[in-house]
């Protein structure tokens, strides 16, 4: 072989890993900007932190609460106010948990952090009979034993990592099961009145966490450690979501803006807009004719960013077939 040619092909195969890795790292920039910017807005937008707030970040090892902490801690840096962080992470004794990685992982950052540990695991399984699902009673327990560690930590707001996509999720659950227009608010007083909670991530993407989440190689725990089955509606909303996601660019995120922009005057609810006391004031409306205004439908686009227009002529059909 010609050495002249293999110095040649090394160079080539050089210059293409390098382009590769110009690619990926620029891919993976503006994927952090995303997520950082979709957090910024939903803390500006439902006003989640004010100046000296002390947040407890709960943190279970899953990729969205890694995303959150790490995306809070940044927003700490370059924020016009003074906040701090402080995440939890409540070890529910679960057969399995390695309750070694979240306290290594947390050494290594620069942040306070505290580990609780409380045995909620054997409650569950001797109070909840053998097939009926436990997350209720658990998710009770975990709520309870946070909102007591945030007092005593001193805390002034807790976070917690859902996004959009559980948001949405928890909406049309309701919707289907449940009767109500409602979802997870991004932001909500607790039952007991005692604290704020906030969701910093709830206009960020799942599917971006989750890319962010694999590239930042954060150590996730599993989630179903303790046995239980995942919630059946939950997944089969949650397949039909990403299913639309792919076929119907723009969908989703047409979904989420609408729970932004709700119009009481044109749903049903009469503790919302006195339609009882709705009478002609012969007076025109400003908005012109929208009293027997037709849904939109057609093109979502317009709810997708720049580069994430439909190209293929195949994914355009699927946008007018909305
Ligand atoms: S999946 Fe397991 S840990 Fe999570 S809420 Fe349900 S019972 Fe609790």
């Amino acid at each position: 072989m010609n050495p002249k040619t293999t110095d040649t092909q090394n160079e080539n195969l050089h210059a293409d890993a390098q382009a590769a890795a110009k690619k990926k790292k620029y891919s993976f920039n503006k994927l952090e900007k995303r997520i950082r910017r979709a957090a910024g807005q939903a803390i500006d937008d439902f006003g989640m932190i004010t100046d000296g707030d002390r947040i407890m970040v709960c943190l279970s090892g899953g990729k969205d609460s890694y995303t959150l902490l790490s995306t809070l801690q940044y927003l700490q840096k370059v924020a016009p106010i003074h906040f701090e962080l402080i995440a939890v992470n409540l070890d529910q004794k679960q057969p399995g948990f390695p309750e070694h990685v979240l306290p290594n992982y947390l050494a290594t950052q620069d942040v306070e952090f505290k580990i609780i540990e409380e045995d909620t695991y054997s409650i569950v399984k001797d109070k909840v009979p053998e097939g009926k699902t436990t997350c209720a009673l658990c998710s009770r327990l975990r709520r309870g034993i946070l909102y007591k560690t945030a007092k005593a930590l001193g805390a002034t707001k807790i976070a917690l990592g859902h996004h959009r996509d559980d948001i949405l999720e928890t909406l049309m659950l309701n919707m289907f099961y449940g009767g109500a227009l409602k979802s997870m608010p991004p932001k909500l007083v607790s039952d007991n009145g005692e604290h704020v909670v906030i969701r910093p991530l709830a206009y960020a993407r799942e599917k971006d966490i989750a890319k962010y989440a694999e590239a930042k190689q954060y150590p996730i725990i599993p989630c179903n450690l303790c046995g239980s089955q995942e919630n059946l509606q939950r997944k089969v909303i949650k397949d039909l979501l990403k299913t639309w996601d792919r076929q119907y660019p723009g969908r989703i995120e047409s979904m989420f803006k609408a729970i932004t922009n709700v119009v009481p005057s044109h749903l049903a609810d009469t503790r919302l807009f006195a339609f009882r006391e709705l009478v002609a004031n012969g007076i025109a409306d400003v908005n012109g004719d929208t009293a027997f205004d037709q849904p939109k439908v057609g093109d979502a686009s317009e709810f997708l960013e720049e580069d994430e227009q439909p190209q293929s002529a195949a994914q355009q059909v699927h946008v007018i077939n909305l």
